[in-house]
């Protein structure tokens, strides 16, 4: 969460601060040429206007240079925009005082200060994400002010102005950075809960493997991708042997107990990050293995149906011994089929693994003349 608010802080940062970087290359210039100040002092008019656009130019530049550098230099990117933006304000603060301390500029300090005060104001509300920088860089465009016009005759009347102005920008800053990481944590929270969510409805309650609703849909997907691609696809589809018996004579709860031990040893057997298991019905499972061939399928049932028979399923005083009947189905998906009948022939395959007595593998491709069968 730290790292993740410290880079949206980042971002909304720099695009808040967007505006006042506008607000700087252009406030001068309007002022200094719409009031005789360009005419009684052009150096000093032109060298101010130079100063605000350039770094105003700069932040621009370091804007869009954001995709590029922030990734791998975030620091030195934070800390760039930070300079500039102090730079950007110390160039006002001293325009300011230099203003207050020349009698000559004198008839122009009101007009400086209300710049100032824009500033100052737009940097309260707009550059709270980063509470510690928006403090200082409001200390910096208000205090120089204060102690030179506590230091002029003229203007000492203003000192009780900046002095409220700042203690009020701070406060400003401080409600909004609060109300804006209050926004974040809920923000968060409702990310996680949405997340969970969509966890949940993807997911068995009890064995916590997928539930059938999102086997149907990831089939459907990997049957394309396989279409695409021109790769093997293969499912099998497993169902436990006498079941309900298990319920019968130990209980629902130890039968519940026997699904969990069934879907971890499916876990544990279908290791591929691609392999999708999924709790298909009561005690039935499915699972998908993309790009799989037939052969590699029939190999990783057959060793899930021995696991499954040579280890008894014990809790307690309990020992149960289990068997699964698996249907096995491979194909390379093409447009003549699709992932609706390619399952309905693995189930077609388990149900002859049953009729065959059960605790065995059969492969919808063998059906007609071969029936794998381990006892
Ligand atoms: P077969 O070898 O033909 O598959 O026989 P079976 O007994 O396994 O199959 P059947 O369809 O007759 O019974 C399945 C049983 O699975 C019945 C049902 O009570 C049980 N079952 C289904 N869902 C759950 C569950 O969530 N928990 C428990 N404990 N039992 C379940
Ligand atoms: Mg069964
Ligand atoms: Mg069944």
């Amino acid at each position: 969460m730290d790292q993740q608010f410290i880079k949206r802080s980042d971002m909304d940062f720099l695009n808040r601060s967007m505006p006042g970087v506008l607000l700087y290359a252009v406030i001068w210039p309007l002022l200094a040429w719409s009031t005789e100040l360009y005419l009684f002092d052009p150096t000093f008019t032109l060298i101010f206007a130079c100063v605000f656009m350039g770094i105003s130019l700069l932040r621009f530049i370091h804007a869009l240079s954001t995709r590029f550098i922030y990734k791998l230099y975030p620091d030195a990117w934070r800390t760039l925009l930070f300079f500039l933006a102090f730079s950007q304000a110390a160039s006002l603060s001293t325009l300011v005082v230099l203003m207050i301390n020349q009698s000559a500029y004198h008839q122009w300090v009101i007009t400086a200060l209300l710049i100032l005060l824009t500033v100052i104001s737009g940097a309260a509300s707009s550059l709270a994400p980063k509470l510690k920088f928006t403090q200082s860089y409001l200390a910096l465009l208000s205090i120089p002010g204060a102690v030179a016009c506590f230091y002029s005759e003229e203007f000492r009347y203003l000192v009780p102005l900046f002095i409220a102005c700042w203690l009020y920008s701070m406060f400003s800053a401080q409600r909004i950075f609060s109300e804006y990481l209050r926004a974040f944590v809920v923000e968060h929270k409702l990310k996680d809960h949405q997340k969970e969510l969509e966890r949940l409805n993807h997911t068995d309650p009890l064995t916590g493997i997928y539930n059938r609703q999102y086997f149907d849909d990831a089939l459907s997907i990997q049957w394309d991708l396989a279409s695409r691609a021109n790769t093997h696809l293969s499912i099998l589809f497993l169902d436990l042997d006498f079941f309900k018996r298990v319920n019968d004579q130990h209980g629902h709860l130890m039968g519940d107990k026997v699904l969990c031990y069934a879907a971890n040893l499916l876990k544990d057997k279908a290791k591929r990050k691609s392999d999708m298991i999924a709790r298909y019905g009561g005690e039935e499972f499915a699972i998908i293995l993309p790009t799989t061939a037939h052969q590699d399928a029939m190999e990783l049932a057959e060793s899930i149906r021995e696991s499954l028979h040579g280890h008894d399923f014990i809790e307690g005083d309990v020992h149960i011994r289990l068997t699964i009947s698996i249907g096995v189905n491979s194909t390379q998906p093409n447009k003549q089929q699709n992932w609706l009948s390619f399952l309905d022939q693995a189930d077609q395959a388990l149900y002859q693994a049953k009729a065959s007595g059960r605790n065995c593998v059969v492969s919808y491709l063998d059906t007609v003349c071969d029936i794998s069968r381990v006892t």
